[in-house]
């Protein structure tokens, strides 16, 4: 089902990208930017939505907590977000592939006509043969009355993103293995979840929120996210980007991580 899939979504988060002191993880982003560059020379069109930017900012200037204050976050995503994309934009470039960075916010994709101008541009660029890199516009986004203005997660902004451009399939690079039954950082005793036709209470029940302190929604802005884009006729899977190649083998069928089975596609 998954191997016909063109169209692909992938998000990856801070934790992936990140070593547990802040600093980039290379070898983790050479792999990423390699698996995609694999995909695209097979004519699939993709979209990465890569989170990382206040991390990587606070890597820059060793940095080991969040800072509280709004401005100084949002500065810390400004010079981390330029980083991210220098990086990956040389990454790119030794694998023969261009980037382009899109930042969006929440409002762009609430007005009808902004919106349509952000899909022609992700169209384009996938025309061109263009990685379209998508991350929130912390500049702009960032709010002191959370969630009002902003996606506040990439969960969400890729699920967003998945259904405006009409995906195939979502895949969530995360630190953990897929869905289990209970959160894995409590308790012992818990299996994953292999495939997942209906998001109904009891699925819902399973998730709790982030896991480590670079980690931002947890299972629970997953979940959501699952439920924007199988309801939108997009398959969702959720699996560990500890080796990004992964994507490779959930691509040809492999059952990884859990999957998010789409209704009728639209
Ligand atoms: P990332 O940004 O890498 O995706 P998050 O911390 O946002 O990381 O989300 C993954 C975390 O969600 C897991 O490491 C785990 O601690 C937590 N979690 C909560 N409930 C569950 C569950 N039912 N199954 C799996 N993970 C869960």
């Amino acid at each position: 089902m998954l191997k016909s899939a063109k169209r692909i979504v992938i998000k990856v988060g801070t934790s992936t990208l990140t070593h547990d002191n802040g600093k980039m993880n290379l070898m983790r982003m050479d792999r990423l930017a390699l698996t995609i560059a694999e995909l695209m020379n097979d004519n699939k069109e993709v979209v990465l939505v890569s989170s990382g930017a206040i991390g990587v900012g606070m890597g820059k200037f060793n940095l080991r907590k969040r800072p509280e204050v709004m401005g100084m976050k949002q500065a810390l995503a400004a010079i981390g977000q330029c980083e991210l994309m220098n990086i990956y934009s040389r990454l790119f470039a030794a694998y023969n592939h261009t980037v382009a960075q899109v930042l969006l916010t929440k409002a762009d994709l609430d007005d009808e006509v902004k919106k349509m101008n952000v899909m022609n541009t992700f169209n384009s660029l996938m025309e061109f043969g263009v990685l379209p890199i998508v991350n929130e516009n912390d500049t702009v986004s960032i709010d002191e009355i959370k969630h009002l203005n902003m996606f506040g997660d990439n969960d969400t902004l890729s699920a967003v993103v998945a259904k405006l451009i009409s995906a195939d399939l979502l895949i969530i690079l995360s630190d953990i293995d897929g869905l289990y039954d209970k959160n894995p950082g409590k308790n012992k005793e818990c299996n994953l979840i292999s495939i997942v036709e209906d998001i109904d209470d009891t699925v819902l029940g399973y998730a709790e929120g982030k896991g480590t302190s670079r980690g931002t929604g947890g299972m629970i802005t997953k979940l959501g996210a699952a439920k924007i884009v199988t309801e939108a006729g997009v398959n969702m899977v959720i699996a560990n980007g500890r080796d990004p190649a992964a994507v490779l083998d959930i691509l040809e069928g492999e059952n990884i991580g859990t999957l998010f089975v789409r209704k009728e596609k639209k």
